[in-house]
């Protein structure tokens, strides 16, 4: 049975489009107040809007969680001005495609800053806070949901540095939930596959093609499907800890 979230605080990175905005939407929906976390302020404003038009409460913070010192600025704002921390998604993330051979390195850059290190210095600064959470009601339980994906199980050829940043998330996640779950942190790993969201259009033309052909007989999930998987997993109560969860398109085969 879903427990609610009253008063207690969530922080979402990657809010501004996608699975982190449908997120944010849907913890605020549980009773939690949200800081909403990514570059695009306005897009933030635009979400914060929509949950206090719901009677909800966000706070709008603007930052490159591939900076590390940004990522625990976002964190000390959410819990000077919101409070506390109980829940966090690290969810902000870039899938670049193609072939190794020949592929340009700065891709490779730019998933590793996202996909690994934003993610890290994220839980790494949040971590004190869940403890906190843990030990200290409403709850006396706290969640780290980090998004890896189906590319976090299983390699394609023409995925590998994106798989490479998704295993390990899994590989992290999985050695920091033994490190915590005794003291009531969990640490959940969500592993989508394809859901219509901006993440594919960041890929270079032909690569686009690519992915458009190879889903165009599919029907991918939407980002509610993966916010309501994730919704799910930290309204469970205390004793229950959703350790990993695989989703994918009913029609999506690998
Ligand atoms: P979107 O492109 O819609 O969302 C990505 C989010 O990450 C945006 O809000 C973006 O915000 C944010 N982001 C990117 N870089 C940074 C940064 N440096 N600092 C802060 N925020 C950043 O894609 P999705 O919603 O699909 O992706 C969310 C997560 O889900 C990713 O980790 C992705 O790998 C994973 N996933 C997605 C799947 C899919 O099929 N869509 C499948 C499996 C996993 P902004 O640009 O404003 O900073």
């Amino acid at each position: 049975m879903a427990e609610r979230l009253d008063d207690t605080v969530a922080l979402v990175t990657g809010a501004s489009s996608g699975i982190g905005e449908a997120t944010a939407l849907e913890l605020a929906g549980h009773g939690a107040k949200v800081a909403l976390v990514a570059r695009r302020g306005e897009r933030l404003d635009d979400l914060a809007a929509r949950i206090s038009g719901t009677g909800g409460e966000a706070l709008v913070i603007e930052a490159d969680v591939t900076h590390e010192a940004a990522a625990r600025d976002a964190v000390e704002q959410t819990v000077r001005q919101l409070g506390r921390l109980d829940t966090v998604v690290a969810n902000a993330g870039m899938m670049l495609l193609g072939p190794i051979e020949g592929a340009p390195v700065d891709e490779w850059q730019r998933m590793v800053d996202v996909n690994i290190l934003g993610l890290l210095y994220t839980s790494h600064a949040a971590l004190p806070h869940l403890l906190t959470a843990a030990s200290s009601g409403p709850r006396n339980v706290a969640d780290l949901v980090l998004l890896s994906s189906v590319a976090g199980r299983v390699a394609r050829n023409g995925s590998g540095v994106y798989n490479l940043t998704k295993h390990g998330v899994g590989a992290f996640g999985e050695s920091l939930r033994q490190e915590v779950t005794r003291r009531h942190v969990r640490v959940s790993l969500v592993e989508p596959g394809a859901v219509a969201t901006e993440l594919a259009g960041h890929n270079r033309p032909e690569i686009q093609e690519g992915l458009r052909s190879r889903f165009s007989n599919m029907e991918r999930m939407e980002a509610e499907d993966i916010a309501d998987a994730i919704g799910y997993i930290v309204t469970r109560p205390r004793r229950v800890a959703v350790n990993e969860l695989l989703i994918r398109p009913t029609e999506q085969e690998q």
